[in-house]
This record gives structure tokens, sequence and C-alpha cells, in this order.
């Protein structure tokens, strides 16, 4: 079966693909979704998630939140975020696109902020309980195309006028760390290099036409943690719960419309 026609890509989808390009022909183009079973526990771990995401939201809007009646996720909010992301433009729970060699790229974000100072302020909310370092999640596919599509699509955000990369922070911020507060500074350097890593990955894929042209990872250690492994014979422990995949995943399912998309 042959990949459809229009894609629509995202950090979850060039994720899978690195990481294994058969993972994203069984996900993405044979649209099979958590194959293995799902735990209850890691139900309420998305569950926690999303109820984190939401109740900021509220409070972003202006509407009361009774911090006594939070969870622990919601007081370390309430008690550590910068008051300067807090105000000036807020914008939350929004999904911009730019088109990538005639295919979509999507970006959904938690918080976008134009602080006072005229910078533009990418949050992600990070409600694992293991924070990764700066240095691993600047590697990770969300770091080079949430700014790269918030560049590309600003203007509509900003009045007509473009937004500089320079004036553009991604902050990943941690329940788990929340005093941790360290955004990575996006450059005109970085803007022409997230292009062409973009570029390039998506053009890989869409040579892609059969299975064959998707093969399985030589790294079995994460077949030993796939939930598609039954498709591949692989792998003979529990798959991981990677609870921050999960939750992004199931969020831009849901602003996609759909729960194939790339
Ligand atoms: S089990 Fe291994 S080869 Fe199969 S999709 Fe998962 S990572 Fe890829």
């Amino acid at each position: 079966m042959a990949l459809p026609q229009v894609l629509t890509f995202s950090q979850s989808s060039l994720e899978d693909f690195d990481r294994c390009p058969r993972l994203f022909w069984l996900r993405y183009q044979q649209r099979l979704s958590w194959p293995e079973p799902w735990s209850p526990e890691n139900d309420r771990a998305v569950e926690l998630g999303q109820q984190f995401h939401a109740l900021v939201q509220r409070e972003s809007l202006g509407i009361l939140v009774d911090v006594q009646t939070l969870g622990d996720p919601l007081k370390q909010y309430d008690a550590h975020f910068p008051a300067h992301l807090r105000t000036g433009q807020l914008l939350t729970e929004l999904t911009l696109q730019v088109p990538v060699l005639g295919h979509p790229l999507v970006a959904r974000f938690d918080r976008l902020v134009r602080t006072d100072a005229a910078e533009w302020w990418i949050i992600d909310w990070k409600t694992g309980q293991s924070p990764p370092s700066n240095q691993t999640l600047a590697q990770r596919w969300q770091s080079t195309i949430y700014p790269y599509v918030l560049v590309e699509s600003g203007a509509s955000l900003n009045s007509g006028v473009p937004i500089r990369p320079a004036a553009v922070r991604l902050l990943y911020w941690h329940v788990a760390a929340p005093q941790t507060v360290t955004p990575l500074v996006y450059s005109e350097a970085a803007h022409t290099q997230a292009r062409q890593r973009i570029e390039a990955a998506v053009a890989q894929i869409l040579q892609g036409t059969e299975a064959a042209d998707f093969p399985l990872t030589p790294n079995h250690q994460r077949c030993q943690t796939c939930t598609y492994q039954s498709y591949c014979g692989r792998g003979q422990q529990m798959p991981e719960f990677r609870l921050e995949d999960a939750v992004a995943s199931k969020r831009e399912q849901v602003a996609a419309g759909r729960d194939w998309e790339i």
C-alpha cells in the first residue's frame, strides 16, 4: 500500500521515523495505534497530563482556579512559574502549520507568550517525573520544529510583521523541576539549519512507497520496549511507557481531528 498523497508531519512522527522507519510505516501508513495492551496506570498518567494542560489553560484565560483544590503539579506551577510568562500576549493550545515540500507540518503549542520585551516564548509543559537535560531536549525534533513553525507562520500572530528567529525562546517547563527556567534560544543560523533538517527528513520519507522502503531498525534494543513489537516478531519485554510522547501524540491527534496523521 502506498503512502497517502497528502501527509501531515509533526514532531511525533519525525521522532518515530528516526527511532525506526518500520515504526513510522506501521503507525502512520497502516494507521495501527498502540497495538500492545495499555494499562490503567498509563491511562491515569495521560489523564493527569491532560488535566494539567486544561487547568493551566483556564488560569491563562483568567478563569479563577482555587489553588487549594489543586494537585501538586498545579501548586508547583502556581508557586514557581515566572510571572513575566503569565502576562503579555498569551495564546494557549494553539496549532500552527506550514508547508514543507507540499505537505503540512503541524506544531501544537501549549502556550505562546509575547513578552513586554517583544520576545516570543514557546512554553511546553512537561509533567513526567524524570526531566531530561536541556541538551537532550535540544536534540529532539520538537526543539527544531516548534521554533521553525512559529517563525514561518508567526506574522499572522504579530500584526503581519514576521517574527525574527532571534526573538524566539523555547522553554520546557518541568513539573518535577519547577524552579528551572532555562530556555533554548533560537537564531537565524538555527532557523536555516532547521529548514534543511526538516526538508531532508520529509524528502527521505516521501521517497518510500512500500513497507520494504521502511526497514526495521538494526537496534534490537529499541524493539524490546516498542509497542509495535508483535508486528515485527521482535521484543519480549513489556513496552516502555513514554508519558510525554503519549500525551503529545494524543493532543496532536485531537488537534488534527484524525488519529492517523503524521
Ligand atoms: S518492534 Fe522494532 S522493528 Fe518493529 S516497529 Fe518497533 S522498533 Fe521498529
